[in-house]
């Protein structure tokens, strides 16, 4: 069936036992589970004026299905999240291959032996390809800090090597930090990898779904039992009550519709903007696309390309490679990263992490903790770098908790 689409100025949130904020994985999984496994009547309050989140997919002027909020790869080793995901949508087997752009000269990443050849030429990489294998085990991945921790003096030219030109103006570009700034979690995201192997995700599940994202949303929430309100801001239709009027008070209740609502609200949005950034915005690093339309049948070799040491873009990707699209035109995205300082023009794309932001992040939370039935969840609310694998599982577990809690209820 179709989504049900409402206004919000004319719905009645009586007849609702959910209330979910946000429609990308980590909300929409939610409202399916509550409709499906607890038949709760949920309601989605959206801002953006379509579902799916940063997934959303659309087919722009040139007939190519683009991606809206970056290009987005299905990866997960979970079969639980493949399968749950399954239902919704057939999978196209796609496997995502990028290239580093290295002065013209293309070289696989993450940076492997094949690169390895490309950067040294084959006989001295044969060489330090066998240190590798010596060093870490053949086919290990090896993160950049790791490699630049060792003592070996070959070695270390190659770690050299790979933080100059792969990672170092790469990372400049997208977090305005040095790699040594940035959280190790995040360049560890993409290590060496000791192998022949130039997918750029190792997992047992990857893939495209076969009509594209927006569609793969269409049918999970297509349910009786969810009602979904676009344009709509939660920041501007909750009224939240606090224990006492101090600055770190904590949330007593959240009306709406001048009802306190005693039901499940799952809230995936930015948290700093429930509470009007009241300590100040969390730091985010928000992108840029600017998107270009050819008359080529192909622009670039594979899906992405990397541009590691020139150009202000990050990355080039050609969506004919992911979504397996025929034709004779093609399109092509470029990203820009940029500091993120204006919630009514940007979107908060990648949490900073770090001690002092997380800490931040943290005095928000806690002002959520006194409201048992007020659940974060998603990138944005639980302030991290999530893949949509890690949302989905986590929102699956969620609803687990809640549609046992609501069950217990019902029996009551
Ligand atoms: P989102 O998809 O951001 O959904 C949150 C929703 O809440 C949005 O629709 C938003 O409009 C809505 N919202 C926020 N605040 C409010 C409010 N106050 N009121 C109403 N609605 C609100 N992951 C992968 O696995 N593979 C990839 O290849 C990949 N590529 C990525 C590329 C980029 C550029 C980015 C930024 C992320 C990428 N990701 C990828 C990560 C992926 O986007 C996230 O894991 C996923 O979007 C998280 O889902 P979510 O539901 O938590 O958040
Ligand atoms: N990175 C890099 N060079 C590359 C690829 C990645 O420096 O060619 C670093 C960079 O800091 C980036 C991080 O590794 O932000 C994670 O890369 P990933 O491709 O996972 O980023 P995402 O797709 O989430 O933007």
């Amino acid at each position: 069936m179709s989504v049900n689409y409402a206004k919000f100025n004319e719905i009645d949130i009586e007849s609702f036992d959910a209330v979910v904020v946000g429609s990308g994985f980590a909300g929409s999984v939610v409202a399916r589970q509550l409709a499906d496994m607890a038949d709760m009547r949920v309601l989605i309050i959206e801002k953006r004026p379509h579902i799916a989140g940063n997934m959303y997919d659309e087919y722009d002027d040139a007939g190519i299905l683009v991606h809206r909020y970056g290009p987005h790869i299905f990866h997960a080793n979970s079969q639980r999240v493949f399968n749950y995901l399954r239902q919704f949508s057939g999978w196209l087997g796609y496997q995502h291959h990028v290239l580093a752009d290295w002065y013209g000269t293309y070289m696989p990443v993450p940076f492997n032996k094949n690169s390895m050849e490309i950067a040294f030429g084959p006989e001295k990489a044969a060489r330090l390809i066998q240190k590798l294998v010596d060093t870490y085990g053949d086919e290990r991945k090896v993160t950049i800090n790791e490699l630049r921790e060792g003592d070996d003096e070959e070695l270390a030219e190659v770690a050299d090597f790979v933080y100059k030109n792969v990672f170092l103006y790469y990372t400049q570009k997208q977090w305005g930090q040095t790699p040594e700034e940035v959280d190790p979690s995040v360049t560890a995201r993409v290590p060496v990898f000791v192998s022949r192997d130039d997918r750029y995700f190792q997992d047992t599940y990857q893939g495209m779904p076969i009509y594209g994202y927006t569609r793969l949303f269409e049918e999970m929430l297509g349910h009786d039992s969810i009602t979904v309100c676009l344009n709509t801001d939660a920041t501007g239709v909750f009224d939240l009550e606090f224990l006492d009027g101090s600055e770190d008070s904590k949330l007593k209740s959240i009306s709406i519709l001048g009802k306190a609502f005693e039901g499940p609200i799952v809230y995936t949005g930015p948290l700093d903007e429930l509470f009007i950034g009241r300590f100040g915005r969390l730091p985010y690093r928000s992108l840029d696309f600017v998107y270009e339309t050819y008359d080529e049948e192909y622009r670039l070799p594979c899906g992405t390309v990397n541009y590691t040491v020139t150009e202000d873009y990050t990355r080039i990707t050609e969506f004919k490679h992911l979504t397996g699209q025929k034709g004779p035109n093609t399109t092509i995205m470029k990203e820009y990263s940029r500091p993120y300082e204006d919630p009514d023009r940007q979107i908060p794309y990648y949490a900073i992490l770090n001690d002092e932001n997380v800490a931040h992040y943290e005095r928000y939370r806690a002002l959520t903790e006194s409201l048992p039935n007020f659940h974060l969840i998603g990138r944005l609310a639980e302030y991290k770098y999530y893949n949509m694998d890690k949302i989905v599982e986590n929102a699956l577990d969620l609803s687990r908790e809640l549609v046992a809690a609501a069950k217990e209820h019902q029996a009551r």
